[in-house]
């Protein structure tokens, strides 16, 4: 490969994140793919991506037998100057989530590296550079878009260096035989693309966010999962697929006899807690679930140790991180929606602390069934309280000690598990998850430290009333040996 050729490749290689740009090395390498004889380039401002988009480049690709299409998003585009536009690199994650199981489908940041305002003149001149000279552009547009290219910067450059594909699209006043196609066909040599995509825009994609609607099947499922996580355009949990509605990796079979939502249905039934799980994976990353999966045996484990009910422990730790899905500024616009009143010192330095408590009063609303002591055992898992129940603490104690956590005190705090009273077992966790807390110089909850003084107190209180009924003197504590 001679240096120009080598440096064309670097270039292609640096803009083309999804998936690997292969097709962009002008001499092609024995293990590398052949550059793609018929490119698609969808532009766009993808604020945020949809299924519209997908469906249109997809319809694109199969009617025009294009080898790969790139989804290229606009920088600053230069027809919506006037409304503001979701930064670029929320755009380009979703985008990204999106076309991850989309074969011939590739992400290309072209536009936003090169910055300002974006035309497409400039971004086919800068693509023409990177491809070989076999491979024909085809710029892929909505049929609304298409009706503009007489408007956009330098248009007869345009239509040289690509083909254009107009794509029908619902609502749009513009189809094959309209006279405004026929007025476009005269200036730019245009296929038509006549195929049913879903009627849906991004801008009603952000206002259905704003109004908490559901977005399953509107917004590709990874892209809706990190909008929902960021509070993209308002959105809540709210647009999730509602729980029970066939989730992602709920099974089929083991629906319990009734809805998991209806308020006399059996939460601690076998079907219910599967239900439950089958939700809770679709809502958190595999590193999470496992984690969960952890707590929930862990918790059942030891509850029966300590003759709490187990079934209550499992469910209470297969839902402790239910609301754990969210960025901070996700998780207080969470607090809010679920009417959650928030100190200004936790809402700013620790918001995270209150997923415990959003998925209390979240829970509910959508399984009414759930019993109260499990929501509290919930609620309580983050910051503990000063009246921790047994549930409670055997739930925030295998939050600790579930299998997938490596910690140096960890084989010390398991083999206490039915050793000593789930009472100091708790305390001792406790302390050894606020030493953590103190070791990383992190803020700490102040009802972790009123629950710590008031435990600590209360162990002490005891210990010396023992001492005392065996007839021991007080524990004297010589400060000089400290300090020695
Ligand atoms: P907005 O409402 O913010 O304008 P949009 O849904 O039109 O968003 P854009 O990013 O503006 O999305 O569009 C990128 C390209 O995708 C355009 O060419 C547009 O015509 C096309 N497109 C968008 N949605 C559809 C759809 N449902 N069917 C066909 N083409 C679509
Ligand atoms: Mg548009």
């Amino acid at each position: 490969m001679t240096k120009g050729k080598k440096k064309k490749a670097r270039k292609a290689k640096r803009h083309v994140l999804v998936p690997e740009p292969a097709a962009h090395v002008a001499q092609p390498q024995p293990a590398a793919a052949p550059a793609p004889a018929r490119l698609g380039i969808m532009g766009g401002t993808f604020d945020p991506v949809h299924a519209g988009h997908l469906a249109c480049a997809r319809a694109a690709a199969q009617q025009l037998q294009l080898d790969q299409v790139l989804f290229i998003p606009a920088n600053i585009p230069v027809f919506k100057l006037d409304q503001p536009i979701t930064p670029a690199k929320h755009r380009v994650a979703l985008l990204k989530r999106a076309l991850k199981d989309q074969p011939g489908f590739a992400l290309d940041t072209c536009e936003i590296d090169r910055g300002g305002k974006t035309y497409t003149a400039e971004t086919l001149r800068q693509l023409r550079e990177r491809y070989p000279r076999t491979t024909q552009f085809v710029l892929i547009t909505g049929a609304d878009a298409a009706l503009t290219l007489p408007q956009w910067k330098d248009a007869a450059d345009i239509a040289y260096l690509a083909e254009i594909a107009a794509v029908a699209r619902p609502g749009s006043p513009v189809d094959q035989s309209s006279e405004d196609y026929q007025a476009l066909m005269a200036q730019f040599s245009v296929h038509w693309v006549d195929v049913e995509t879903p009627d849906i825009s991004s801008s009603q994609v952000r206002s259905m966010a704003a109004a908490g609607q559901r977005l399953d099947g509107v917004v590709p499922a990874q892209a809706l999962r990190y909008l929902v996580k960021k509070g993209l355009y308002g959105a809540t949990a709210a647009c999730f697929p509602p729980e029970g509605e066939g989730g992602e990796g709920q099974p089929a079979s083991d629906q319990p006899a009734l809805s998991p939502h209806d308020p006399a249905a059996d939460p601690l039934s076998l079907a219910f807690y599967k239900h439950i799980k089958a939700q809770m994976k679709s809502r958190v990353d595999e590193r999470r679930f496992r984690h969960i999966q952890g707590v929930a045996k862990t918790a059942k484990r030891i509850a029966k140790v300590y003759g709490v009910d187990p079934a209550k422990a499992r469910l209470a730790g297969m839902l402790h991180d239910w609301d754990k899905n969210f960025d901070d500024q996700g998780i207080r616009a969470r607090a809010d929606q679920v009417g959650l009143d928030v100190e200004p010192l936790v809402r700013e330095s620790m918001p995270q602390t209150l997923h415990g408590m959003t998925a209390a009063k979240a829970l509910p609303r959508d399984y009414p069934c759930i019993p109260a002591d499990v929501l509290q055992a919930v609620s309580h898992h983050t910051t503990a309280c000063t009246n921790m129940s047994d549930l409670d603490m055997v739930v925030f104690v295998a939050d600790c000690l579930e299998p997938s956590r490596h910690f140096e005190r960890c084989d010390e705090l398991r083999a206490m598990v039915g050793n000593v009273e789930l009472e100091e077992l708790f305390f001792q966790v406790l302390g050894y998850w606020i030493t953590l807390i103190i070791g990383r110089g992190r803020t700490m909850h102040p009802s972790t430290v009123e629950t710590w003084n008031h435990y600590a107190l209360r162990r002490s209180t005891r210990r010396r009333r023992e001492r005392e009924e065996q007839g021991l003197p007080p524990v004297q504590i010589n400060p000089c040996a400290v300090s020695e």
